[in-house]
């Protein structure tokens, strides 16, 4: 049944929770704002009936804590009262919009750049969720709610994360599930990772994989032809082997302006994901880790245009590089290179030095000498430069070191690999 404002629901504990007033509904149950231990937060109730075994997997995941910041999880478990029972969690903030807002581009990202820290950080959303031994099971577009400025991201809608391998009843939402769980399989950490290759997919090119020529030409989407579409018989709209289901001019025009633009290693990750080898073998899928290589990879790629101020994307390893905003060929002669990194400096760009969600060091242009580029620290942490004729200096944050050839810059220590971060410029 409903709450009425002023219900006290109580919680196993040992506190209470009072209903202040609803905030929405779903096809679950509704979601009400509450008052408890002088706390504001939200309370799912459900209104449909769910088993002791759902009743049980939200307990355990409650005990368990959330894998990560950027899940809105289960805080604490009501007691069976009122014919059900529902579980507070934290108030989702202000200044996040559902995905399906920029999908439909009624919200758009600050910038490229802010999309692609999203991506990271679904990603490592994603990893720790596997790595606590859970399954997203219902991964889709309703579940993210994404700042456009910086693109950081909470994940809702966290009831249904199972252990890997369990069944929470709930198959997933048509256009997100795997071929092998429309077949009528198990969703696990293997079709999560079908899903997600399809919402970053969706959050870089603004249209679903599947969606072609196919989809278009159907005259009704009837439960037949989802299965076909988006199961036994998906074709990648890019399939470079498979041209019968290409995206259609009129229709499908964000993914057709974009897709030319990105750098092909992106590309070539999707075409080698939406593969038909990759769609019928779930085990040959990508985990999380590579896709964050992958998205890392093409994140040093991207620089602000030196002629027009728009973000574009330049590979050192190129000869030309044409600005996908002005169409003007890019120098890449200066460059900050970390290990197997080669970073083309541009003014403007922010630099990602010991992980690639943080920006630490931003390339800019000297104030008095437009010739001189620099970066500046605008990390917490003290780097050491080393000039090329051996002399050391440290850089504070806030401080700069001038763009010259051969010199050498220590950033710190990598969080994830625990190495040294150590950075050599050149300059032709
Ligand atoms: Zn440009």
């Amino acid at each position: 049944m409903e709450l009425s404002k002023g219900t006290k629901v109580n919680l196993t504990a040992g506190f209470s929770a009072t209903v202040i007033k609803e905030l929405g509904r779903g096809g679950q149950g509704i979601v009400y704002l509450v008052q408890a231990e002088g706390k504001q937060l939200a309370l799912k109730w459900y209104t449909t009936p769910l088993d002791e075994k759902f009743y049980k997997n939200l307990e355990r995941n409650i005990a368990c804590g959330p894998p990560s910041d950027n899940f809105i999880w289960p805080l604490y478990l009501t007691q069976k009262q009122y014919g059900s029972f529902g579980y507070l969690m934290r108030l989702r903030p202000e200044g996040y919009f559902e995905f399906g807002n920029y999908l439909l581009a009624r919200q758009k990202f600050a910038s490229i750049n802010a999309m692609f820290t999203c991506a990271m950080k679904i990603c490592n959303a994603f990893m720790m969720l596997h790595r606590f031994g859970f399954s997203y099971q219902d991964l889709n577009d309703g579940n993210f709610f994404i700042r456009p400025s910086d693109g950081d991201v909470l994940i809702c809608d966290n009831d249904n994360v199972m252990p890997q391998g369990e069944k929470s009843g709930i198959m997933g939402k048509a256009r997100y599930m795997a071929p092998e769980v429309i077949a009528g399989g198990i969703p696990d950490k293997y079709s999560d990772r079908f899903s997600l290759s399809v919402i970053l997919f969706m959050l870089f090119f603004g249209n679903h994989p599947f969606e072609g020529a196919k989809v278009v030409a159907c005259p009704c989407m009837t439960e037949q032809f989802e299965k076909s579409f988006y199961g036994k018989d998906a074709v990648f709209i890019y399939d470079p082997t498979d041209k019968s289901n290409l995206p259609v001019r009129g229709v499908h025009g964000n993914v057709i302006k974009r897709w030319p633009l990105f750098p092909s290693l992106l590309k070539q990750t999707f075409e080698q994901q939406f593969a038909k080898d990759c769609l019928a073998h779930p085990n040959k899928r990508m985990i999380e880790q590579q896709w964050q290589k992958i998205i890392s990879k093409t994140k040093d790629l991207l620089i602000v245009c030196p002629h027009c101020k728009e973000e574009t994307f330049a590979d050192a390893h190129n000869e030309h590089n044409l600005c996908i905003a002005c169409g003007k060929d890019i120098n890449t002669d200066k460059q900050l290179h970390i290990d197997s990194r080669h970073i083309v400096l541009s003014a403007g760009t922010l630099l990602y030095l010991t992980d690639a969600v943080t920006p630490e060091g931003k390339t800019e242009t000297f104030p008095s000498d437009n010739n001189l580029t620099v970066i500046r620290n605008i990390s917490q942490n003290n780097w050491i430069a080393t000039t090329p004729s051996g002399k050391i200096k440290t850089v504070k944050p806030q401080e700069f070191f001038p763009v010259i050839n051969g010199l050498k810059v220590s950033f710190g220590q990598n969080a994830a690999s625990n190495t040294a971060v150590k950075g050599e410029i050149t300059v032709k």
